[in-house]
């Protein structure tokens, strides 16, 4: 058992829990990382799908924590795929000799906060258990995914593949009529892909996603150098940047937009000259996060842009958003629009007629059936809540944190902490700015204020943290009076960022939306003065 009682737990060995750990043995605790997987990576391990690659620059997409770590390292493209991702974790690991403290095939089933003793004991799947004062969820924000149960799902005959479980070997497609379900970033960055190794592809469209175009590329012979030797600066723009990238990535186009002209007192010239610049000068306007009427203006030349590029007229149409733009993530694509002019592709636009069924050989949908050798699902994730309400977490007077989301909404105390969860930090937690920004800035934040936060403790001579509950219901209210004005707050808005795409899930808006300065100044201030918001004792 003593082998087992360390000063600190992380749950997750991805991008969050390998700096963790760091942070966390830099301040001398005995520590261990808790991994159910077979290896290190976290999102980067599991989404191995044809295509996957982060839609944010590599030199932004990495930790700065370390100069030496981005100097060595080598990206070879803008914007890094799934395999050079995996490898980079790999490269961070041995370098700072991390795998000796994680733990892998530890899936953790049930942890109870024992009060008399304040500390956490855990339970693996296995039965192994596992003690220490603190944990730091790092489990990932989309590791959850969500797997439609239609009618018939497992009689499927051929191959049915998930992306976010996709093969370690791969999965050769040639030869085969696949279909894919689900149209979101996953769907959009792996359909023009399939597209050219299947013999046929079919892709079942619930709802249209918005999709700017995005030429990715090697990085020119020198020119990694010389950003490299930018970095100070490069990091320093991101530092300042609301979503942690300064340079160009789709979140960053959406901040420019703010910037520019209203689309209501537009002349017909200028829109007309928005069209000819395609799918994104189509939706390039100031108002339309604001206002819903402004952001349906501009969905009609979004779709007018895609007619120019998809030649047939009822697939062009198919696939116009009927959402406000903004409400999801933004998506980038590489010939995603492209790919409906290809002979091989076909589209079923499930708004007029939904799957009914699978069966042995194929889809039926209320529109028809289709025959396929392989089933993609790219269906989505239940985000932010969903790897820590798959175990058991009980916190104060054996309350389950499945249940008190489930009855509250994903609530939490600056999307760090969740009151009556004492010594319970989750990195990028519901109510965090990680949603809607460059996921690795917005975790460094968050991993640099647990460390100083655990070191204030033990200097301090505190043992238990705990948030408050009047702290963290003005905190949630803060959070929701920021979207309240944008087009994140209509009702036409369903997305993994409300939990909308998990049927049953409390409806909340679940990202930080000011920033990550902003954010970063609050969590500051209130550490600063002496943790507002927590008690301590
Ligand atoms: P997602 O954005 O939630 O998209 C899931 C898709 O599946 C949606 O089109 C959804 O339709 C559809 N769907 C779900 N259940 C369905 C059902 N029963 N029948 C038919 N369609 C169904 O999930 P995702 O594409 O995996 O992306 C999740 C997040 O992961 C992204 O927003 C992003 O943060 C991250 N990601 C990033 C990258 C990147 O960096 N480039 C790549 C992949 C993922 P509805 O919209 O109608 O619900």
């Amino acid at each position: 058992m003593d082998d087992n009682r360390f000063d600190a737990l992380i749950i997750g060995a991805g991008f969050s829990g390998l700096y963790m750990l760091h942070e966390l043995r830099r301040l001398g605790l005995r520590t261990c990382v808790l991994e159910k997987a077979h290896d290190i990576g976290g999102t980067w391990l599991f989404n191995r799908y044809p295509g996957a690659r982060c839609d944010i620059e590599s030199i932004e997409y990495s930790y700065s924590f370390s100069d030496e770590i981005q100097q060595e390292w080598v990206w070879t493209e803008t914007m890094p795929a799934q395999p050079e991702i995996e490898a980079y974790l790999h490269f961070v690991a041995e370098k700072l000799d991390l795998r000796r403290d994680i733990r892998l095939h530890t899936d953790i089933a049930a942890m109870t906060f024992d009060e008399e003793a304040s500390e956490w004991v855990l339970r693996a799947a296995s039965g192994e258990t596992f003690v220490a004062p603190y944990v730091v969820a790092a489990s990932g924000i989309l590791s959850v995914p969500v797997e439609p149960d239609f009618q018939g799902v497992d009689t499927f005959a051929g191959a049915s593949l998930y992306s976010s479980r996709w093969p370690a070997v791969g999965f050769d497609l040639t030869r085969k009529r696949v279909g894919v379900i689900g149209t979101g970033s996953t769907g959009v960055q792996m359909i023009p892909v399939i597209a050219e190794q299947a013999a046929h592809l079919t892709v079942f469209q619930r709802s249209p996603a918005f999709t700017l175009p995005w030429r990715v590329r090697e990085f020119a012979p020198g020119e990694l150098d010389e950003l490299k030797a930018q970095y100070p600066d490069i990091r320093a723009a991101q530092r300042e940047h609301p979503v942690g990238a300064a340079r160009l990535s789709a979140f960053s186009v959406l901040i420019n937009m703010l910037a520019r002209p209203p689309i209501k007192t537009a002349t017909a010239d200028d829109k007309a000259e928005a069209v000819e610049k395609g799918v994104m000068g189509a939706l390039d306007w100031g108002d339309i996060f604001f206002d819903i009427d402004a952001n349906r203006m501009a969905t009609e030349l979004y779709g007018q842009a895609i007619a120019r590029i998809v030649t047939d007229a009822e697939t062009a149409a198919a696939l116009v958003p009927t959402h406000p733009f903004g409400c999801k993530r933004p998506i980038i694509d590489q010939g995603y629009y492209e790919t409906f002019n290809r002979a091989n592709v076909g589209l079923v636009d499930l708004r007029k007629g939904v799957i009914t069924e699978v069966t042995p050989t194929g889809i039926a949908t209320e529109q028809g059936f289709h025959e396929l050798d392989v089933i993609v699902y790219a269906t989505g994730f239940d985000a932010m809540t969903g790897a820590l309400s798959r175990i058991d977490v009980r916190g104060r007077d054996g309350v389950l944190l499945r249940d008190y989301w489930a009855t509250e909404g994903p609530v939490s105390y600056l999307g760090l902490a969740v009151a009556g969860f004492p010594n319970l930090f989750i990195v990028q937690g519901p109510g965090s700015p990680s949603a809607a920004t460059n996921f690795v800035a917005a975790l460094e934040q968050h991993v640099e204020w647990i460390a100083a936060c655990l070191k204030h403790l033990h200097d301090s001579g505190n043992r238990t943290i705990e948030a408050l509950p009047e702290a963290q219901r003005e905190w949630v209210e803060h959070a929701t009076s920021i979207v309240a004005a944008t087009v994140l707050a209509h009702p036409s808005c369903n997305s993994w960022y409300n939990g909308a795409n998990v049927p049953g899930k409390k409806r909340m808006y679940m990202g930080y939306t000011a920033g990550i300065p902003e954010y970063r100044r609050r969590c500051d201030e209130i550490a600063t003065a002496g943790y507002t918001g927590f008690a301590l004792s």
